[in-house]
Formats: structure tokens, sequence, C-alpha cells
């Protein structure tokens, strides 16, 4: 062996090895303990848990932050297996599978994601790095890694997932989990069905009591309606007052009849939120795949349109969607549009139907019945228009027009000799909202030159939901400036005895439901006498709408009712006609 060109002896040689050997040995252990050192100093200044298996003697050794992430002592968890029994029970046999994976198909650095149990029995979500060492025979002999602390991550892609498809009010699913959940099913190609539901009125508890309570009432619809859910059934929030209840794997429409009468039942008993005590009613729409909808968008839409036939008949109801409804939609777009020309046209024309006193069945006054002569149409009845005119806001032109005519129609009566002949005139909860409302009615009355003892005002009660003190406080002004006011189709709808006391009313008319069940049912009997008897000692005078018969009529003439409308005498006819009735009247 030449070094340096220097020949040695065999001693030196052996000398120069040991040394050699010395030389290597430290530089390794500087090196060793460098390296040690950088991995104490590593595992110190990351924020993981750092630790090492050793798999043939199935020991494991932690560093770094073990205590501070999970709350363990390194000995607690020594055995190579103890680490697998704080693993979450639900990811426990996905991370021993994706371990043996990696070892079978050699796999040297390999990532996973799942939750360990931590000290104080929370879980944590952590991310594991792991290498794999091999020896000659591809024997896994030994493994170390990382696991890094991933649970603020995780909660914050949950919210953001939650964000995304959860109403953050109810915490029911949202449009765009619905859309999802549809989109699959029609790939499925099963019948199903949805049911879009609306509360009714529920502006008024925003409006009323502000959007909080609005917010917690609707907090709790959505708990009712989570009790509802089960494999087949699933709610979801649409926003606003507006949900939709899926119903998966249907064999016919009955079934969702059955669970609309049940939606309907469960939402009908009062929520209580916050000492106030709420009753909910809402209407809804129902769509049946295939029958109604080729997608999503169609079925949604055609939902939404049978909803709103169930408002427009009188809310609290569920319709099926037809295709009819569709043309339906259309003409009351059609009737839209044709309405704002229809007064300057001068299509519009009041029809009278006499209002008879019961004892003497002799004409007193008269409701003044609105009536459309449309060119194309023909005669339109007021069912009809009024809502859509409520909808677009012509109600207010309308009104205006209805109550002038009504009140010259007056001035003529009584200018023909009959001198208390009154005017009855139905007025819609929109007009008398109206800022000007009162001073309208009050001038119209005064530049027509009749005394205001000769006009009555109908108003129905749905007033009252939308804006109780404003409408008795307009209410209260008329009534002092001696206009006498109706309540108009009493009995239907919230109506509650307690109005009778409280509203500035001097008349109640009794609906027309009420009249046609006298003879018939006894439960409506005992209402009707009840609510006569109540009104007559609060001194309101009674009138019984829709009489169609002597029996209804001797029944009412029995019990005390004041007067009496309806087909036995007369329909609404036209001025020239009722002329006649009144004539005819006179001779009697
Ligand atoms: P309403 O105020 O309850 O009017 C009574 C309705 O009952 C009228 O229907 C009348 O024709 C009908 N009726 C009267 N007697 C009988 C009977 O014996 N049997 C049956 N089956 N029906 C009877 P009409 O004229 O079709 O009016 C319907 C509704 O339209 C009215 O109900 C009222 O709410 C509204 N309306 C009518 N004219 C006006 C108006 O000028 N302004 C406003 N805002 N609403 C109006
Ligand atoms: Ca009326
Ligand atoms: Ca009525």
């Amino acid at each position: 062996m030449q070094i340096r060109g220097v020949r040695m002896g065999p001693s030196d040689i052996f000398e120069k090895h040991i040394a050699d050997t010395i030389k290597k040995l430290i530089k390794k252990q500087n090196e060793l303990r460098k390296s040690e050192e950088r991995y104490r100093i590593v595992a110190e200044a990351t924020k993981d848990i750092i630790w090492e298996g050793d798999l043939i003697n199935k020991k494991r050794y932690f560093s770094g932050k073990l205590k501070e992430i999970l709350g363990y002592d390194q000995e607690e968890l020594e055995g190579l297996e103890d680490w697998f029994n704080i693993v979450h029970p639900e990811d426990v046999a996905s991370v021993r599978s994706d371990i043996r994976r990696q070892i079978r198909e050699k796999i040297e650095v390999e990532a996973f994601e799942y939750r360990v149990r931590a000290k104080d029995g929370s879980y944590k979500w952590l991310f594991s790095n792991t290498k794999c060492e091999f020896n000659d025979k591809g024997e896994a002999v030994s493994a170390f890694g990382a696991f890094t602390d991933i649970t603020e991550l995780k909660e914050q892609q949950k919210r953001i997932h939650d964000l995304a498809y959860y109403d953050s009010v109810t915490g029911l699913p949202n449009r765009v989990v619905l859309k999802e959940v549809v989109d699959e099913k029609i790939q499925k190609g099963n019948m199903f069905s949805m049911i879009f539901m609306d509360l009714d009125n529920f502006k008024f508890v925003n409006d009323s009591f502000g959007h909080l309570m609005g917010d917690k009432l609707l907090v709790e619809v959505g708990k009712r309606l989570r009790e509802v859910d089960n494999d087949k059934v699933m709610s979801f929030r649409l926003g606003g007052d507006e949900f939709i209840i899926l119903v998966g794997n249907i064999e016919g429409k009955e079934e969702v009849e059955l669970l609309s009468k049940y939606l309907h039942k469960v939402l009908s008993s009062p929520f209580l939120v916050d000492g106030h005590m709420f009753h909910v009613n809402h209407s809804s729409g129902v769509v049946i795949y295939p029958e109604d909808g080729d997608d999503f968008q169609e079925l949604l839409k055609n939902a939404d349109t049978a909803m709103y036939k169930s408002k427009d008949s009188g809310k609290g109801t569920n319709s099926f969607y037809h295709s009819k409804m569709g043309r339906e939609a259309v003409e009351k777009a059609r009737i839209e549009g044709d309405l704002h020309k229809a007064i300057e046209n001068n299509e519009f024309q009041l029809y009278y139907q006499p209002i008879v006193d019961v004892t003497y069945g002799r004409i007193k006054g008269c409701e003044a019945l609105i009536r459309w002569n449309h060119p194309h149409d023909g005669m339109i009845q007021p069912d009809k228009f009024i809502p859509i005119a409520e909808e677009n806001g012509t109600i207010i032109n309308i009104g205006k027009w209805v109550f002038e005519t009504a009140c010259q129609y007056a001035k003529k009566m009584h200018d023909s000799g009959y001198r208390d002949f009154y005017v009855s005139v139905n007025i819609s909860p929109h007009q008398l909202l109206q800022k000007e409302f009162t001073d309208f009615i009050l001038s119209t009355i005064k530049r027509v030159g009749i005394s205001s003892e000769l006009v009555v005002i109908e108003i129905t009660e749905s007033v009252l939901i939308e804006s109780m003190d404003l409408a008795i406080r307009k209410l209260k002004k008329l009534r002092n400036n001696n206009i006498k006011i109706a309540l108009d189709d009493f009995g239907c709808g919230y109506s509650s005895l307690t109005y009778l006391r409280t509203l500035p009313i001097n008349i109640v008319k009794v609906d027309r439901s009420f009249i046609s069940d006298i003879q018939s049912l006894e439960d409506t009997r005992n209402m009707t006498n009840i609510i006569i008897l109540l009104a007559r000692q609060l001194g309101l005078s009674v009138t019984a709408e829709g009489v169609e018969d002597m029996y209804q009529l001797d029944y009412l003439k029995r019990h005390g009712c004041d007067k009496f409308q309806g087909y036995l005498r007369s329909r609404p006819v036209p001025e020239t006609e009722f002329l006649n009735l009144m004539s005819l009247q006179a001779e009697a």
C-alpha cells in the first residue's frame, strides 16, 4: 500500500488502519450527533408529532408535539399497536388497510388523513405522512413519519361546505343539495315527488314582530319538518318561507296526498316562540316525476305554479300540478296586462245585490259587486281578477272607481225617493292601508253630496292580519264620521269572536259557508247562533250572506238575524234591473 508516495511496513499499516477507523468513527459520531441534533431541532420547531416505529420489536417512539396535540405521554403509546386504540372507530379499518397496502406494494412514502382520540376524549384530525423502510428481503423493518394536526382546517372546510349546502337559519339542506339529489333521482329514473311549501302570512310575522322572530319561527318549522324526514322523505329550505319536501321512490299520487295532509297536521299545532303563539298555515303544490317535468328546473317551476294555485284558492291548501296550470298562468298574465287598460276603456260595471230585512222582507240597501266586461272574454267575475289586481296594484284605482260609482248610485237612489237606502262597498286591504285612504273616502262622499250614513264599508279580517293597529285607527276615523263598517266573510279564516269585541265595526256579515250548512250541520248551527247572539249583545247588526232557501231564512228569522243577502231574493243585478226590484217592492 502506498500512501503519498511513502512506503510503509506492516505495523505502520495496522496503526494507520486503527487511526483511520477512529477518525471515521469520530466523523460518524459527529455526523450522528449533528443529525440527531438536527432531528431534535426539527422535531421541536415543527408543529407536528414526529414518530419512529420499530416494526421488529413492535415499538413506537414519539417526539415533537405528542403531549401538546393529543395530551398523551410517550409511554402511553409505546406499543406499536397502542396507536390503533385511539384511532376513530370509523377510520381504524381504512387506516389499517392503507398501511397494509403500503407495505404490500412497497410504497415508501404514503399520506393519510384520519381522526384520533385525544386524551381529553375529543377527536383530532391528523394528516399522517409515513415513510417505510424495507430490508434486502423486501420486509418492512422500520417506519417513521409525522402527524400534522389539521383539525382546524377540517372544521373550516366543513363550515365552507355547510355554508354552500345548508341553510344557515334552519340547518336544512339548501337548493344546491336539492338539485344534486333530484338530478341523481332523475338519472335513476324512479318515480318521485316534490312538495313545494310556502307559509301563509309569514310576512305578517316578520313585519309585526321583526325578522329575528321570523327567523326563530322558521327554525321551529324546520325542526318539525326534520322530524318528518325518513329514508324516503327529505326536507329542504329554498329560501324565505319556502320549503321543499322531496319524497323518493313513490308508487302513486295517493302516497304524496297522504303525506301532504300529514304535513298540514304537523304544522297546524301552534308554535310557541319567545312567549308568542303562532298559527302557521301553509299552501303547497305537488309535482310528480316523470309526469310533471323532465328536469329539476321544470319540476321546481311547476311545483311553484301548483303552490300558487293553492294560494289563489284561499291558502292553506294543497294542489297537484297539471299541465292546464301552465295555460292558466298565461291567461293570468294576459288578464294582468288587460287590467291596466280596463278603467280608461270603461270596461267595469257595478252590479247590485239587495240587502233585505229578515223580519219584513224589505230591501234596505245593496252590496255593490264589480263585473268586468272584457272585450274578448265577455263578463269576468271578480274572483278571477280581484286577486290579480291586488297583486299588481291596479286594485287601488279600481277601488276608487268602485267607491265613487257606488256613491253616485246611492245619491241616485236617494234622489229617487229611497231616502234611507244604503250601498255597501267592498274595500280591499291594500286600499285601506293606503295613506290617503280615509281622506279619499270622506272627500268623495262630500263631493258626490250624500250623507255618510248611506255608505257602508266592507272589510275582511285579512287587513287586520296585515296591520291591525293601522287598520283600526283608520276605521275609527271613518266611524267617527258616521260611516258604518261591516266585517265581511265572518267565520272563515282566522275569524275570532274577540274581533267582534275589539274592532270598530257596526255590522257582521256571516259567511256564506255557514248559511249553506245550517240545515245539515249541527256544529255550524251552533256557531251561527253564537255569532248572532254575541253580535247582538255587542250592539252589532248581523247580515247573513248567501241565503238560498226558505229553510235558511226561517232559521235566521227565528234566531234574531237582522238582514240577509242571497239568491233567494235576488242575484246581483245591473242598475236598471235593481230599479225593477225596488218598484216591485213598492207595489207590494
Ligand atoms: P263577497 O264580498 O263575499 O260578495 C258576495 C259574493 O257572494 C258575490 O260574489 C255574490 O254574487 C255571491 N252571492 C250572493 N248571494 C249568493 C247566494 O245566494 N249563493 C251563492 N252561491 N253566492 C251568492 P261575486 O260578485 O262573484 O264577488 C265575489 C267576491 O269578489 C266578493 O265576495 C268580494 O270579495 C270580491 N269583490 C266583488 N266586488 C268587489 C269590489 O268592488 N271590490 C273589491 N275589493 N272586491 C270585490
Ligand atoms: Ca262583501
Ligand atoms: Ca262576503
